[in-house]
């Protein structure tokens, strides 16, 4: 296989998805080409900060409820303290 013909598969094949003929070729190619190696690792690394971004929400979620628990946490201690004095 030569570069251009293992481009088209490049994102696929970080997905996982080519079948098993296709995706022995691509590796192979890949395993010897360092110009593709480079554009499969941007590929994977585009899909990780996908799912990332996929996965903003919970975390925000998230986020907001631990950052109203530290408030929480931080204003009973204040009136705590105002208590003690
Ligand atoms: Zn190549």
């Amino acid at each position: 296989m030569t570069c251009g013909e293992v481009q088209p598969f490049i994102e696929d094949y970080a997905d996982n998805s080519l079948d098993e003929h296709t995706k022995k070729q691509v590796k192979e190619h890949i395993d010897i080409c360092p110009d593709c190696q480079g554009d499969f690792d941007i590929s994977v690394s585009l899909k990780v900060l996908l799912r990332a971004f996929t996965t903003e929400e919970p975390e925000c979620d998230y986020f907001e409820k631990a950052t109203s628990l530290i408030i929480a946490k931080t204003s009973s201690e204040a009136s705590k303290s105002e208590e003690v004095h």
